[in-house]
């Protein structure tokens, strides 16, 4: 079969989530090839002809990529339940429908990835894509060698294994300590916990890189599109 599933097509043009989609079926709001459906259950092929509210589909929006710097305070979903301001209430208005790349904790700052391509966002944030996320630290506490050592070699926590990390301290200020740590992998709350298992609190957590694409001198709450070769080898 060579068709996809409608809601799949209309989600991919950026027109709405697959969900959205289906209610809008439901609502008699979808049509192809100028008959109403009654059901999202339809394939559509190359040929077909599929309108929304009598418009015509838009055509498919290349896939982009941008770079966010995440302020603190704000969570990495598109509606919380709670009313706390979301990254995409950041945006500025004339972004398209984005998704992001993964999740950054409410109190993260730093780099986060926004693309218009929900398929891309899915692989971009695998494991087996294998990106080092790079993360400058501030931790409340005192780091041994010990410590070091066990969050190079990686360390298994309720049952949870978290991979080894490249860990180095950076500097000192006050009571607290800077370490610059690398993960290839992003599991839920993974730099704290692993910390605070080491007797360290962390009270700043800022992503510097992720795989590729580098936070440098991008400011806080502000985008950046990623245009040209360092788009295409995503692709
Ligand atoms: N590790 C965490 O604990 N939080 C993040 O947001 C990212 C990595």
């Amino acid at each position: 079969e060579s068709g996809e599933r409608i809601a799949k097509i209309m989600a991919r043009v950026g027109l709405c989530s697959r969900r959205e989609a289906e209610a809008w079926i439901a609502e008699g709001r979808v049509s192809v090839n100028g008959k109403v459906l009654d059901t999202p259950a339809v394939t559509i092929g190359p040929k077909d002809r599929v309108s929304v509210d009598g418009k015509p589909l838009p055509i498919r929006e290349r896939t982009r990529l941008w770079l966010f710097h995440k302020p603190r305070g704000l969570v990495t979903t598109t509606s919380d339940p709670e009313g706390r301001p979301t990254v995409f209430d950041a945006l500025p208005p004339e972004m398209p429908r984005v998704v992001t790349v993964g999740r950054l904790d409410i109190n993260t700052e730093g780099m986060l990835l926004l693309t218009n391509d929900g398929g891309l966002a899915r692989v971009l944030e695998l494991p087996a894509t294998g990106w080092l996320r790079r993360y400058r630290v501030r931790a409340y506490g005192e780091v041994t060698d010990e410590a070091l050592n066990e969050i190079r070699e990686g360390i298994t926590l309720d049952g949870i294994s978290y991979g080894p990390m490249e860990a180095e301290i950076d500097r000192q200020q006050g009571s607290n300590v800077w370490l610059v740590l690398g993960l290839r992998e992003g599991k839920n709350r993974e730099v704290k916990r692993v910390l605070a298992h080491l007797g360290l609190s962390v009270n700043r957590l800022i992503r510097i890189s992720f795989g590729p694409f580098q936070l440098a001198d991008l400011v806080e709450g502000d985008v950046r599109e990623i245009r040209g070769r360092v788009l295409r080898d995503q692709l």
